[in-house]
């Protein structure tokens, strides 16, 4: 087999997480007659900066041919946070109808969470997020700016086919994991999107009559997160909710540097895109101790996607011996003092 990846290094620690990891990605693959051809875009925010843009208009007409794509991480200090969202990541995922961001949160063995009495393999959740509408749909607009009757709206946006994806890609893993499905909203509040998301649940529950579904409120819900994260398997949560409770579930399974993530064109008509949690981390940037981890198991999620398993479950369990292993080097953020490169190089010598 053969893939063509386009890589998007990014900003920041983006940059330093990719180019430490890469070569193991390729070399990893080819030791299993996989091949995997990279092509490395520099779209960013230097480029922002520079040009008045991410990346070039034609963009999404240059990633559509790709069979993944592999982002580090978009955010500079001198670029306001929605321009980098509004000009990179929401053309890439609504553009490719990325609908599904599934983000497991796994504590590793050796690796402490800052919850008390929590140890490996006690959190073992993964968190279905809408990835390209709800409370990201970039609907809304201002009025009277400046003046005491300024009014600013910003709509919320939930369709039949973004919401019906979300919920049957989280049923789907409901089944093949523990059988139960855990729906986070706040339909007491959000009246009309979240009322008719409940409803999409409940439609499409009936055709996954072995999955057990339970529902609660995002408050109760972000609580039970830190209070109760054992009990959680699979979860499904809109755009912006998601994206809260797997920053929770990133901290508490040990560290915002391991999580990973996906954006899934569940069509598989585009390419989907695979990146870890973390964004580009600017305060620690240059100082070569981004941990690896967050991305090396996005590289793991996207053969999985890619049906490349054996890969998939190479790189993950490779990266899951490292951390238990109390000898291997460890980068800061987990207690360690090891570099990002070192991270790599030791995890090179344990797989290839
Ligand atoms: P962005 O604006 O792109 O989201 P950010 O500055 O908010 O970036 P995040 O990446 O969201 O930073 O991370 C928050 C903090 O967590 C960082 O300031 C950093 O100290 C820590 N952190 C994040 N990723 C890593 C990593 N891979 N390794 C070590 N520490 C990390
Ligand atoms: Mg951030």
């Amino acid at each position: 087999m053969s893939y063509d990846i386009a890589v998007i290094p990014g900003d920041g620690i983006g940059n330093e997480v990719v180019d430490a990891t890469e070569s193991l990605m390729v070399d990893l693959a080819a030791d299993y007659g996989v091949d995997i051809q990279t092509t490395e875009f520099d779209w960013g925010s230097e480029r922002y900066l520079e040009e008045g843009a991410l990346m070039p208009e034609d963009g999404l007409g240059t990633l559509e041919d790709f069979d993944s794509i592999l982002l580090g991480a978009v955010g500079h200090p001198e670029v306001p946070d929605h321009v980098t969202l509004r000009n990179l990541r929401l053309p890439i995922t609504k553009g490719f109808n990325q609908h599904i961001c599934k983000r497991p949160s796994y504590l590793f063995e050796g690796v402490e969470s800052p919850l008390r009495g929590y140890s490996g393999g006690d959190i073992d959740l993964v968190v279905y997020r809408q990835n390209t509408e709800g409370e990201y749909a970039d609907v809304g607009g201002r009025e009277h700016q400046g003046f005491q009757n300024e009014v600013a709206v910003q709509s919320a946006v939930y369709t039949r086919e973004g919401t019906e994806a979300i919920v049957r890609a989280a049923f789907e893993a409901a089944t093949e994991r523990s059988g139960k499905l855990t729906n986070i909203t706040k339909s007491n509040a959000q009246a009309y999107g979240m009322v008719f998301w409940d409803e999409v649940v409940e439609e499409i529950g009936e055709e996954y009559p072995d999955v057990t579904v339970e529902r609660l409120l995002v408050d109760a819900g972000s609580m039970d997160f830190v209070r109760r994260p054992d009990e959680f398997d699979v979860v499904v949560a809109s755009n912006l909710f998601g994206d809260i409770l797997t920053d929770i579930g990133g901290i508490i399974s040990g560290s915002l540097g391991i999580a990973p993530s996906t954006n899934i064109n569940p069509s598989g008509e585009y390419p989907s895109m695979f990146e870890p949690v973390h964004g580009s981390a600017f305060d620690i940037m240059g100082e070569g101790i981004a941990n690896p981890v967050g991305m090396l198991l996005s590289m793991s999620l996207m053969f999985e996607h890619l049906e490349e398993e054996d890969i998939a479950e190479a790189l993950w369990n490779g990266v899951g011996d490292q951390l238990a292993d109390p000898e291997a080097p460890r980068t800061p953020d987990i207690g360690g003092n090891a570099t990002t490169l070192d991270v790599a190089g030791d995890l090179e010598s344990r797989l290839l």
